[in-house]
């Protein structure tokens, strides 16, 4: 039976590389970024990665049927029974597809979904800051396109967060301290439900 953290949080609130500090630490976890799952098919130059890229770079959702898709297939090939997945769902509908999906999928069952909270202003700083100091820029790391993916990301939030406090699934976490105190604050949850 595999075991599904789901984490969300806006762009910039650091919800990467929490869940990536994380499964370094524990062999039991897979992590999967559906960011980073995208970026990699668009870097691959498939015809599908064209077809994200026109989403990604201007900061829009690449369309549910690949979303979706990109998320079954990462639960099922990871090689643990502990799936941490961020960056899913980003709307109502994902929301409603992956839950249709665990309802005849009898092997995999959502553990919890983590948000990670952060200020528009802090979410903002930090994406910028990043492009700033990166060596390979992202696309999608500018003040035009961040707008986008705040907006997207802010819209249907209160919808998901509803969601999944009545399935009492829900767990907030503050996204502004430092690295260390925020990925042990997520590490002892996990720990605590698995
Ligand atoms: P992130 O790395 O989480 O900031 O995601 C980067 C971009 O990938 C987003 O701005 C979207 O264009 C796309 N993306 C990531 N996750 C999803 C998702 N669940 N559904 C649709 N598009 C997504």
């Amino acid at each position: 039976m595999k075991k599904l953290f789901l984490i969300i949080g806006a762009p910039g609130s650091g919800k990467t590389t929490d869940a990536e500090l994380i499964a370094k630490k524990h062999e039991t976890i897979t992590h999967y970024s559906t960011g980073d799952m995208f970026r990699a098919e668009i870097n691959s130059g498939s015809k599908r990665g064209q077809l994200i890229d026109s989403f990604v770079s201007k900061g829009n959702l690449v369309p549910i049927e690949i979303a979706i898709e990109t998320i079954v297939s990462a639960i099922k090939k990871a090689p643990t029974d502990l799936v941490v997945i961020d960056g899913y769902p980003r709307s109502s509908e994902q929301m409603i597809e992956l839950d249709k999906y665990l309802l005849n999928e009898k092997e995999v069952v959502l553990v919890n979904v983590i948000e990670v909270s952060v200020s528009k202003d802090t979410a903002f700083k930090r994406v910028l800051g990043r492009a700033a100091d990166a060596k390979v820029v992202r696309a999608d790391d500018n003040e035009e396109v961040f707008l986008n993916r705040m907006k997207l990301y802010t819209d249907p939030l209160a919808e998901i967060q509803n969601f999944y406090s009545k399935k009492d699934l829900l767990k907030q976490i503050c996204g502004e301290g430092s690295i260390e105190e925020i990925v042990n604050e997520m590490d002892e949850f996990i720990q605590s439900k698995v």
